[in-house]
Parts: structure tokens; sequence; C-alpha cells
């Protein structure tokens, strides 16, 4: 194999938006962790490499981050960053929106077995990101995406990895498809995106709750009141960068130090502590993917 350590995508940036990196929040005095980023790609008016991107997120408090993939590359890239980084653990997948590309070129069933082979390594902890996206793919990738997902939760069953799931405009199918083939022991709900009647669900099913920076967006109020239902010990942060910055930094690029943000707008919003928010949602962490000393 290729060393994929050089591997990066730039952002697309339309001239639209304003690429300078916010200022760095205060820090947080209780650590806690980016539960899913995508550090392979470069955004921002300065390119921060990977090393600087930890750096960053340490000195605010936020010592660790989960690193997803959605393709072949991207999920060799994953596993790479986790083996070379004491405070990086890698999620793997074929994201619902490549599984139709795979499958129409007749190469789904190698590249799944691509993630089987990366999944096997140590610090390799999720399967993700995986699901059903019936917002981006049209009906005719339908069939591909369920074969791909059901494909990803018989990869985290067979190595015992927690799974993070991408689900856009289609809650009722993931849920029903979890319920049907049964899902991992760990099971999350990557960028939480349905209403507190989901929440609920998901949550009396033993799933997690990872919430991303459009918890903070003006028109979100479901996220918030999911949020409101979720049991504390079920809910995770993530970035997803450098997408879904949090208010005030909504469009500029997100990266795990501005994690501290979206924590201290979650404590607010439940009325808790922060630094007892910041000690369960890092137990959660922990919790579901292991230690990031092993
Ligand atoms: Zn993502």
């Amino acid at each position: 194999m290729t060393d994929p350590s050089g591997y990066v995508r730039e952002r697309h940036n339309d001239g639209s938006r304003d690429v300078r990196w916010p200022a760095a929040p205060e820090p947080l005095a209780v650590p806690v962790y980016d539960n899913h980023a995508h550090l392979e790609i470069v955004d921002g008016d300065e390119p921060l490499s990977l090393d600087a991107q930890l750096e960053r997120a340490a000195d605010v408090g936020v010592i660790g981050v989960v690193q997803a993939g959605g393709d072949i590359d991207s999920s060799r890239w994953s596993a790479w960053a986790a083996a070379s980084h004491p405070r990086v653990l890698a999620a793997v997948a074929i994201h619902p929106n490549e599984a139709p590309a795979y499958a129409e070129a007749g190469r789904l069933t190698q590249a799944i077995g691509v993630i089987d082979e990366l999944a096997a390594q140590p610090r390799v902890r999720a399967i993700g990101e995986t699901g059903l996206d019936f917002f981006r793919t049209g009906e005719e990738g339908v069939p591909a995406q369920f074969e791909s997902f059901e494909a990803h939760i018989d990869l985290a069953k067979k190595h015992g990895l927690a799974m993070q799931i991408h689900d856009r405009d289609a809650h009722d199918a993931v849920l029903s498809t979890l319920e049907r083939v049964g899902a991992p022991e760990r099971t999350v709900f990557h960028c939480f995106s349905g209403d507190a009647d989901m929440a609920r669900i998901a949550a009396e099913r033993g799933y997690y709750l990872s919430f991303a920076g459009n918890v903070t967006f003006k028109n979100a109020q479901n996220l918030r009141d999911a949020l409101a239902v979720t049991p504390p010990e079920r809910v995770l942060v993530e970035t997803d960068a450098p997408f879904l910055t949090p208010i005030p930094h909504r469009g500029r690029p997100n990266a795990p130090y501005l994690i501290p943000v979206t924590v201290r707008f979650m404590a607010a919003e439940l009325g808790i502590g922060l630094d007892e928010f910041c000690a369960q949602i890092a137990a959660n962490t922990l919790e579901v993917y292991g230690s990031f000393e092993d």
C-alpha cells in the first residue's frame, strides 16, 4: 500500500465564504474530544497541518479527535492518522453518497473489503460514516446505499467496533434498518439531525447522539429540543470539521479547536455546569471508542 500521509482534499470554495480561521475560544477546564472530523480536508486562509490542528485543539482542552473516512482514500488516511498520532482514533467506511458510484463501477464489494481490512487495525475504533442519505443521492442510488449500510453494520459487529451513522433525510429508514438487522453495540448518530421524538427513540434503544455546531444555528430548534430530551450519558459532541462551524463563526472554516464554542452552548442550553458537562461527554467518548492511549 502506498503511504497515504500526503493525501489531502481541498474544500471547495466559490469565493463567497469567509475563509479566515476564527479566533481560539477560551480553553475548557475539563478536557473533551471531537467525536467526528475530516482533517484531511484542507480549508482556511492558511492550511493547517494535522499536527497544528491537534496542537491548537489541545491548547483549548480538546485532547483527541475521531477522524472519519468516507471512501477508500480518506479511510486509509484516517487509519494512517490514527496509527501515527496519539490524539487521533479512526473511523473507516464508504459514505452513503459514495456507495452508488462504487456499485455502478462494480467495485462496492471490493471497497467494503478494504474497509474490512482497515477495521482490523488497533486504532480504528469505528465503522463510519455509513448510513443513508436520501437528500444528495437520488432514488437510483438507494439500493446501493442499503447494501452498503447493511454490510457496514456487519463489519462493526464483526470487529466489535462502534458505528457512526450519517443520516440525511432518512430517519425512518435508518431506524428501521437498525431494528431489522440489529444495531452494533455502540451506535452513534453522527451530526444528529432528527427531532425530540427521534432522539427519544434513539436513546431508548441505547444509541448515542452526537451534536455538531449546527445545534447553535437559529433555525435548528429541533436539535435543541432533541438535546433537551437526550439522557446525558448518550450525548456526544463533534465538529464535522471543516463543516458546520458554530455561531458566531458560521460559514468560516471549522476545526477541533472550536469544540469549546459548541460545548459551552450545549451546557448553557441544558442548564448544567460546564465542567460537569465536559466530564460527562468525555466519559461517553471513551466508552464508545475506547482509550486514546492504547
Ligand atoms: Zn462527516
